[in-house]
């Protein structure tokens, strides 16, 4: 993989683009392909914008979000624009298979790769070019960061900054994780500086759920918590029945994670939910506890330090077992 810096030169000749990102795409995700799609498109570029699966319904705020194409409802579609593009953008993931169904696909298609990533054990051998770092915040930092080392930050507009701050909002825990040191401060400075709203970005991602997801995690909080002192553990598990009990859409779980680590002392948080596909688990610790590792190890996943996500094709209650056992042997890491 080449640096990501080697592309600079050929900024100016406009290419069918295609960018792409990971399933069921967050803030940081739908942020840094909408704001690199708006850069790309002031040089004449042809940028379409593809996401594997659908996506949270309080994403569609981002400027541009409207236009983004649902590989899964739009296959056809999408297979035209990735056999015809000549530069292919993969954002905030680093392995073909976190894309799905569009995985083979990816895959086979022979054009230009790029990679922009901030997760850990990147498959460079799949790129072109790019740039995996992982002491980076978000996508949205490293977009910024590309946009700026090129030389034309003063392309910089009000879209993109709104992508961009959503990106490292959501991927910062609104700027409390360690991963927001000090060049993410400067970066908001200056999209302030160039005018961002900054209230309206927090809102849109916020404040913007229906009544049906507050009283859900009401329920979660009060009957499918549990707490393993010894271990400062905290455990939710979601049944299928209180996705559908509730009307729960793809994006309404966002968050639900945090709470449990409001609690004095709790170190590991660990949610799974009982998807149709599989059961999907997100992990995150607060300190030295390495949620990546654990990820890896047990539940075919990764992700970062502090925060992590995993899969299984086991039973609710296998994999919640599992994710006892594991606790268990985990507790000298736990204390
Ligand atoms: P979340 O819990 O918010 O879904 O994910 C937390 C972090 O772990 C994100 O950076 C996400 O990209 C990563 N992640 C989530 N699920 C997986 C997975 O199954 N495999 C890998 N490699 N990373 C994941
Ligand atoms: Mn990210």
């Amino acid at each position: 993989m080449k640096p990501v810096q080697d592309i600079f030169p050929f900024l100016n000749q406009p290419k069918r683009v295609v960018i792409t990102t990971h399933q069921k795409p967050d803030a940081d995700a739908m942020g840094s392909s909408l704001a690199l799609g708006h850069f790309l498109r002031q040089f004449g570029h042809t940028v379409s914008i593809i996401s594997p699966t659908n996506w949270a319904g309080w994403v569609n705020w981002m400027p541009g979000a409207k236009d983004v194409l649902d590989y899964e409802k739009d296959k056809q579609k999408a297979d035209g624009l990735l056999n015809e593009a000549e530069w292919l953008f993969c954002l905030d993931f680093n392995i073909f298979h976190r894309t799905k169904t569009m995985t083979e696909k990816l895959k086979e298609i022979t054009c230009t790769k790029i990679l922009i990533d901030h997760h850990q054990e990147p498959d460079v051998e799949s790129f072109t070019y790019g740039t995996s770092d992982t002491s980076k915040s978000s996508t949205c930092e490293m977009v910024y960061d590309f946009i700026v080392d090129s030389g034309h930050s003063d392309k910089i507009n009000e879209e993109i900054g709104e992508c961009i701050y959503a990106g490292v909002v959501g991927d910062t825990g609104s700027f409390r994780f360690s991963s927001a040191h000090a060049g993410v401060h400067s970066l908001v400075a200056d999209l302030k500086s160039r005018g961002l709203d900054h209230g309206k970005i927090h809102e849109g991602l916020f404040d913007n759920f229906l009544e049906n997801r507050l009283r859900f995690v009401g329920h979660i909080l009060l009957h499918r918590m549990e707490i393993f002192y010894e271990y400062n553990t905290a455990l939710i598990a979601i049944p299928k029945s209180d996705l559908l009990k509730y009307h729960i859409k793809t994006g309404d779980t966002e968050g639900l994670v945090n709470f449990p680590q409001t609690i004095q002392g709790i170190k590991l948080v660990a949610l799974v939910i009982d998807r149709d596909e599989e059961r999907k688990w997100s992990f995150r610790s607060k300190g030295a506890f390495d949620c990546n590792t654990f990820a890896r190890k047990y539940f075919e996943g990764g992700g970062h330090y502090n925060a992590a996500g995993g899969r299984s094709n086991d039973t609710l209650e296998q994999t919640v077992e599992k994710f006892k056992q594991a606790m268990k042997e985990n507790e000298s890491l736990l204390q």
